[in-house]
């Protein structure tokens, strides 16, 4: 009884509050006139998605008024965004198996040729089974040596393919050339690269390459956390637990462990300790975690993992 009550108290207020946003959708916040006839209105470009106005006059008369209520807003929706979570890492899925790539980039190989990442155990699995050394992907014949695959690189990067400009953006760094290789992250990034975005915070956080800037650091992070970088969401929760903001930090870090980081994991178990979070909150991130790696597990992968610890042994 208690319960229906308070959940009709609830319906009538979330009409209001829809009513009014209503209200102030089809008038100018600052002068009250309404689009009619050839009267047309646009929206705050504070990016608040609350008011609109018909004339940039009256946006600019209404500016003092409305900034506060506007940067609210505008940081409201970015949260939303930023800490919601999702079913899987901007890794995605071997193309080939279809299970989830691992989180650990040792665990797939990229091909020059097509260009994309396969995992472990389906490459080791090809070789074993087909006897010859071509990309289990595209069955294009391997080649050897860094330029030649380059130049299979460079092919893909002329028709705008995000892993080929990524890769040759790492590729740059690995010579120290971090001017080319911020270009190519930029290009990739713009294309809506995940993996970029991070690559670009870490030279913006670092310095490296480009001028030191913290704040676009962060801004790349947050785009790559939004497009399931676990990495970058890591790196996001250090810089909030550093300024003090537990909460977000903590939820950040859930996230990511969800996702099946073992860094953000590790740290939950601190947080924990530290009373920050709850026990049901642990174990549930630690189910979920749990699953998430799980589901990356295969008996392919498994014996491909044992075939390079083997293949490492043999070289030492
Ligand atoms: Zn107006
Ligand atoms: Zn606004
Ligand atoms: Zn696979
Ligand atoms: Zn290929």
């Amino acid at each position: 009884m208690v319960l229906m009550m308070s959940s009709s108290g609830a319906e009538g207020t979330a009409t209001e509050v829809e009513a009014e946003t209503e209200e102030a959708d089809v008038c100018c916040a600052n002068c009250g006139i309404a689009p009619v006839d050839d009267i047309k209105l646009k929206i705050c470009d504070g990016g608040c998605d609350l008011v609109k106005y018909c004339s940039d006059r009256c946006q600019e008369n209404h500016r003092e008024q409305h900034e506060e209520e506007c940067k609210k807003r505008k940081a409201n929706l970015r949260d939303k965004e930023l800490f919601e979570q999702l079913e899987e890492s901007c890794f995605g899925e071997c193309p080939l198996c279809f299970l989830p790539m691992p989180l650990d980039h040792e665990k797939s190989t990229f091909f020059s040729c097509c260009c994309k990442l396969v995992c472990n155990g389906c490459e080791i699995a090809d070789e074993i089974s087909s006897g010859d050394d071509r990309c289990p992907f595209c069955r294009e014949p391997a080649v050897t040596g860094k330029e030649e695959n380059d130049k299979r690189v460079m092919e893909r990067v002329k028709v705008n393919d995000p892993n080929a400009l990524r890769k040759m953006g790492t590729r740059r760094i690995q010579e120290g050339d971090y001017e080319t290789s911020f270009e190519y992250y930029t290009k990739a990034a713009e294309l809506g690269d995940t993996i970029a975005h991070y690559q670009l915070g870490c030279m913006y956080y670092s310095g490296e390459g480009v001028e030191r800037d913290e704040e676009k650091g962060i801004c790349h992070w947050e785009r790559a956390a939004i497009g399931g970088h676990h990495s970058a969401r890591h790196n996001l929760a250090c810089i909030e637990e550093r300024n003090g903001n537990i909460e977000r930090s903590v939820k950040h870090l859930i996230i990511a462990a969800n996702l099946g980081c073992e860094d953000s994991m590790k740290d939950l178990w601190k947080h924990f300790s530290a009373g920050n979070i709850t026990k049901e909150e642990l174990e549930s991130t630690l189910r979920t975690h749990k699953a998430a790696i799980d589901a990356t597990k295969s008996a392919q992968r498994d014996a491909a993992e044992t075939y390079y610890q083997q293949l490492a042994a043999s070289r030492r």
